[in-house]
């Protein structure tokens, strides 16, 4: 899978440089080691080929919101011998009768935001014998705190809903997962985020990872504290389709 384009090639390691630049500055603003900070490439509507040029500049953690997209990605850049191994992320919300594509595809899953969820993952996880890697979607809230806009468990129930992930077989429980209320100041938000995901660690040790920031607000994230970064369009483009900017959970379908 080469990239055809050479100009698609240089601009991807452009655009890569300069988003790993974004976090190494935040963080050394921050008094942070850039190093703490991963950057989740979202490769969510781009070709596979776009996937496989963003590897060859050395990235290895790839995020889809659609488990059927991912599926297919993960699936065709694990057939080429070229493409290195990747590691794959699930951000979008996740239906219980997909628990176990993602679990066969031994995906991270940064948005479980319910308990019937944490059950499905569990059971799908002992029946494949595997264990699956957890983090709890927080609802930050819209601009006005209203919950509901962006996806994740209200906060209260957070610490609630870690313990499940905890207490079941098979899943790991790795940290939070949040997106920042649409327009305003993000980082109220990510200090409330980051001041909930201090509570969970207490009782929780091991869930290290606070996943926050993306395009626009990476630089808030890291100050406040995200060792995961969720970038998509300022290292791959502007996404096609308008729809899914709007919606970046994807479906808003629950089961
Ligand atoms: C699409 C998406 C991102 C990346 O957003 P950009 O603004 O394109 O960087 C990050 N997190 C989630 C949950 C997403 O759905």
């Amino acid at each position: 899978m080469s990239v055809q384009d050479p100009r698609l090639a240089e601009r991807l390691a452009g655009n890569l440089a300069a988003v790993r630049r974004r976090i190494d500055d935040a963080a050394r603003a921050a008094g942070r080691d850039p190093a703490s900070v991963a950057l989740l490439a979202v490769s969510k509507t781009w070709p596979a080929e776009a996937v496989a040029a963003v590897a060859a500049l050395g990235q290895r953690d790839f995020a889809e919101n659609r488990v059927q997209e991912l599926s297919g990605k993960a699936a065709a850049l694990a057939a080429d011998e070229g493409v290195p191994q990747l590691r794959w992320h699930l951000v979008g919300q996740l239906q219980r009768n997909k628990a176990a594509a993602v679990v066969r595809l031994g995906a991270t899953v940064h948005s479980v935001d319910r308990e019937p969820l944490v059950a499905a993952l569990a059971r799908a996880a002992e029946a494949q014998e595997r264990v699956v890697d957890v983090l709890v979607q927080v609802d930050l809230g819209g601009p006005e705190g209203e919950l509901g806009e962006r996806g994740g468990a209200p906060p209260d129930e957070v610490p609630r809903l870690a313990d499940a992930v905890a207490a079941a077989g098979g899943l790991r429980l790795r940290g939070l997962m949040a997106v920042a209320p649409r327009g305003g100041d993000p980082a109220p938000a990510f200090e409330r985020l980051a001041a909930l995901a201090v509570r969970v660690r207490a009782d929780h040790p091991a869930a290290s990872e606070l996943s926050a920031g993306m395009s626009g607000d990476l630089e808030a994230a890291v100050t406040a504290g995200a060792t995961v970064v969720r970038v998509g369009t300022a290292l791959f483009g502007s996404r096609p389709l308008a729809s899914d900017a709007e919606d970046p959970h994807g479906t808003r379908a629950r089961s």
